[in-house]
């Protein structure tokens, strides 16, 4: 197999300085402190972004305690909060190859990707908007003659939301349009390795006419900035994305004032393919679902849980897809997998790759870094002979690494897709729409696939079982998620 590796040249662009956005200004660190982001792709500075404090921290929760609190944004009607969402949309779009070309820059991910990723980000506002104009709660006129039973929702107030590196942009507004819908205030704390781009939808919002004190942003280390809005009083909930370990230290810190939290946590997610599926088209799935934002991505298919009868045909089929891949610099439009997003997750990868190895799985391709003089690139790896136990088999790798699980029988399929403390997604391919439908019904998963893998939009919620979170994000229920419900009884005697 020939791997499609394309070298990397440094591109000509300065370091980008950015700074905080706090109570509708923008503002270095209390501190001074600066971040200095490089591109993993092409090891050169890229951004420049403040190492914000635990008192920036502060400062912004109170520019957005008192933004809520004086009604400025959950005052308006639902149509004036959806122009401002509309507007949003639109210079989104207007500003789409800037944000795409930040994003790329930071993650190391492929140009036409985030591209990609911004234009359907701008989608989700738009639809945003129409749900700040739908929401609305309930009424009971069946209390008898002298009774009226009123529910009412209210936004939830000061939401403090904290993002991930691997879709900084797209993850962001999967959460920020529905918190603004619902009438909420918020703070963003972004990745340390990503922040740029949530600083331009500062941007975007400001322009858009939001209110100041209603979007603020502070960067800086999670341990530190993360913290602290966790634990803060004055914010009433969490809305975190992340690994499930900071996920679980997250809830524990928001425990003081019992603010509410939704995780949207890791993922080690099956692609079950049954002999009667259209095998390319499966392996194509499979092959995407592996490599898609370079297996760094929650609902990558890194497990191919796959029928006995026709394991290895199917696997050789995955791997000479594989080779056909076109990977390395993000930048070139003919991209495909770009690169992993620093040192630690580029040694944590290889370390697991490792442990297959050393566990007695056996390697069908991959299994290395690329050589390369720039960046931090590692090739789609395939693992066969795997058992239930290793951790090839168990832990969110979070790059492209797929290990081969066969299986006999539906029942087994379903046993074997649901066997990690996870529950995220999952897609399965079948011609027999009964064998999906039951394969669905016994998935303990929040997203299930079939004969598709990795499909999106605003209108259908995203979340997870077990491990991989509580809450639910987009579509109606991502707006009710930031609302607190109200009941009231009117005696009309
Ligand atoms: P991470 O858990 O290391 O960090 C996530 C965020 O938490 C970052 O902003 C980080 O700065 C912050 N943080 C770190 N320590 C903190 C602390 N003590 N208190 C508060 N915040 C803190 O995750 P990551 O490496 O940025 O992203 C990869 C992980 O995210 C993977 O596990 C992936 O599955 C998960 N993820 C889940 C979804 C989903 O929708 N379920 C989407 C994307 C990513």
């Amino acid at each position: 197999m020939t791997l499609h590796f394309r070298d990397i040249v440094a591109p000509a662009v300065d370091a980008r300085r950015f700074r905080m956005f706090i109570d509708g200004a923008w503002v270095n660190a209390s501190d001074g402190a600066v971040n200095e982001r490089r591109s993993p792709a092409h090891d050169v500075p890229v951004t420049l972004v403040p190492r914000g404090t635990a008192a920036d921290a502060d400062r912004a929760v109170a520019a957005a305690r008192a933004a809520f609190d004086d009604g400025r944004w959950s005052g308006l009607s639902g149509e004036a909060r959806a122009r401002v969402l509309l507007d949003a949309a639109r210079i989104v779009r207007e500003r789409l190859e800037e944000i795409a070309l930040v994003e790329t820059l930071e993650t190391g991910k492929p140009i036409t990707q985030s591209r990609g990723e911004v234009g359907g980000a701008a989608g989700i506002f738009e639809y945003a908007a129409g749900q700040a104009r739908a929401l609305h709660g309930d009424s009971f006129n069946n209390l008898g003659d002298e009774m009226l039973g009123l529910v009412t929702r209210e936004p939830i107030g000061v939401v403090g939301v904290i993002t991930p590196w691997n879709f900084p942009f797209f993850i962001l507004c999967e959460r920020v349009p529905f918190i603004l819908a619902a009438g909420c205030t918020v703070v963003v704390k972004p990745s340390e390795l990503t922040s740029a781009s949530t600083l331009l939808l500062a941007d975007v919002l400001a322009a858009a006419g939001l209110p100041a004190g209603v979007f603020n942003v502070v960067t800086g280390p999670g341990a530190v900035v993360g913290r602290r809005l966790a634990e803060h009083d004055d914010v009433d909930m969490i809305s975190f994305t992340g690994s499930t370990d900071v996920g679980r230290g997250t809830l524990a810190a928001s425990a003081g004032n019992m603010k509410k939290v939704g995780l949207e946590l890791g993922g080690k997610n099956p692609q079950v393919v049954f002999a009667d599926a259209d095998l390319d088209a499966a392996a194509d799935g499979v092959v995407f679902g592996l490599v898609f934002n370079a297996g760094q991505c929650c609902v990558s298919g890194s497990r191919l849980v796959v029928e006995r009868s026709i394991a290895d045909a199917f696997a050789a089929r995955v791997v000479e897809k594989i080779g056909r891949l076109r990977i390395g610099d993000p930048l070139d439009e003919a991209t495909q997998v770009g690169a992993i997003v620093d040192e630690r997750q580029h040694t944590r990868i290889l370390a697991l790759i490792d442990e297959g190895k050393r566990d007695g799985a056996r390697l069908l391709c991959g299994g290395e870094a690329f050589e390369t003089s720039r960046g931090r690139f590692i090739q789609p790896t395939v693992f066969a002979g795997a058992d239930r136990g290793m951790s090839i088999a168990q832990e969110e790798i979070f790059g492209p690494v797929l290990t081969i699980l066969p299986f006999d029988g539906l029942a087994d399929a379903i046993r074997i897709a649901n066997d990690t403390c996870f529950g995220l997604a999952g897609s399965i391919w079948t011609s027999d729409l009964n064998k999906a439908l039951k394969t669905m019904r016994g998935l303990k998963a929040g997203r299930v696939w079939i004969n598709c893998t990795i499909a999106g939009g605003p209108e259908l919620p995203i979340g997870g079982f077990k491990q991989s979170g509580t809450g639910r994000e987009t579509g109606a229920y991502g707006v009710e998620e930031y609302t607190e419900i109200k009941s009231t009884h009117i005696a009309l005697g």
